[in-house]
């Protein structure tokens, strides 16, 4: 029996879980918030316990520490010899890692390399990585990419209209993200199918806060809504999604900003559901303020559906078809109404929901008998993804 953690960092939090494998069996989990911050807090779940305190965490290192004290003091684990496996999401793989790879201190370094791409995630990732490795020597170690899956992207998908130069020299393109979700959907959506996964057209909705969406055509990634960074593609619980560039200068200008990465945190962080409505970023508050009559509420839902509709419409050109379009994460999983509403637009395409079998949370295939391209709800389990791929990599 061996014990592999699954870690997830972000620029401010740690996600972690603890999974027995190969058996597959999700023995703790927690979070760490607000590092950095003022008033941090720690949670760990496992069987019927939970644990929360409040703590300020300077830094991801004594974040890993902390985590570590925990699982000591509540025997969460006996020793640490326990963990024999640790995988770690990391955002920017560049062009350089088409795989998940087994960490090094030179592949710890080309992530922090690669911090360019994501400033906000990967540097932060490498200090993870370095931490966990001075703690846990003997464990394997893995890093995985959340843009590996969409490598498989041909050029014309990836190269931005821009000088070619700008490609060559700086590789600048678009990378994609949410990768480790999308595999996982699509290979299982194949396998609710019972058919070969390298024989199908598949759409993946990833409609989290974070929201993605891709072309899974013969099993590989071709084209996908994210760009360079996460910013780009569907509207998203703060996002922008797609926009036209030159607002940028002309808003900068009307607000009187003269720095521009103030204006793309506006992008990133006041967008989306949250600037349309100007209630949350959160679908559930979007959803009751509607239903309460707030037009603007309404609008951010609609302009919402509507964009994950062009993306299914684009990615049925770009694979000349689709033979199952898959909903997955927070609000595809669980908001039966936004699959409705998305799938109710797009019939065109043969698609037809069976509103009996959508109304679930579960995995199904929610689309009706007489329709012609599946529609499927799968949970995502990205953690459980990064812990397979510990084990592949071992
Ligand atoms: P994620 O980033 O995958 O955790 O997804 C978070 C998003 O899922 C938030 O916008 C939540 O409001 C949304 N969500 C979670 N449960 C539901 C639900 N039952 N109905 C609608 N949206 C939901």
């Amino acid at each position: 029996m061996s014990k592999t953690m699954a870690i997830n960092a972000g620029s401010s939090s740690l996600k972690f879980q603890i999974i027995e494998m190969p058996e597959e069996i999700v023995l703790a989990k927690g979070l760490v918030e607000r590092i950095g911050l003022n008033d941090s807090k720690f949670s760990l779940e496992f069987g019927d316990t939970e644990i929360e305190f409040t703590q300020d965490i300077p830094d991801h290192d004594v974040a890993v520490t902390i985590l570590f004290d925990q699982l000591a003091e509540h025997k969460v684990v006996d020793s640490l010899e326990e963990i024999t496996g640790v995988g770690h999401r990391v955002v920017a793989g560049g062009e350089l890692f088409k795989e998940s790879a087994v960490v090094t201190d030179e592949v710890i370094q080309q992530v922090a390399d690669l911090g360019e791409f994501a400033p906000l995630h990967n540097p932060a990732e490498a200090v993870v990585m370095r931490a966990f490795k001075e703690r846990l020597p003997h464990a394997s170690m893995a890093a995985i990419f959340d843009t590996s899956f969409h490598t498989t992207m041909p050029a014309v998908n990836y190269i931005y209209s821009l000088p070619y130069e700008y490609y060559e020299d700086f590789q600048a393109r678009k990378y994609g993200a949410h990768g480790t979700s999308h595999a996982y959907v699509s290979r299982r959506a194949a396998e609710m199918l019972g058919k070969p996964y390298e024989e199908l057209k598949i759409i993946t909705c990833h409609l989290g806060n974070g929201a993605s969406i891709t072309a899974v055509q013969n099993g590989k990634s071709v084209d996908t809504s994210m760009g360079f960074t996460p910013l780009a593609g569907v509207t998203m619980g703060t996002r922008t999604g797609d926009i036209d560039a030159s607002l940028l200068p002309f808003l900068m200008d009307k607000l009187g900003i003269t720095d521009v990465n103030e204006m793309v945190n506006i992008l990133n962080k006041k967008s989306g559901l949250l600037g349309i409505s100007g209630v949350s970023s959160d679908m559930r508050d979007v959803e009751n303020a509607a239903g309460e009559g707030n037009e603007r509420a309404q609008l951010a839902l609609d302009i919402f559906v509507n964009r994950v509709q062009k993306y299914i419409g684009q990615y049925v050109a770009v694979m000349n078809g689709v033979d199952a379009i898959v909903f997955t994460a927070g609000i595809g999983e669980n908001s039966a109404t936004t699959r409705a509403a998305i799938i109710n637009g797009v019939t065109t395409f043969g698609c037809d929901i069976d509103p009996e079998r959508n109304n679930t949370r579960k995995e199904a295939i929610v689309s009706s008998d007489a329709a012609k391209v599946a529609v499927i709800n799968i949970p995502t389990d990205e953690e459980m993804e990064i812990a397979r791929e510990v084990e592949r990599l071992k």
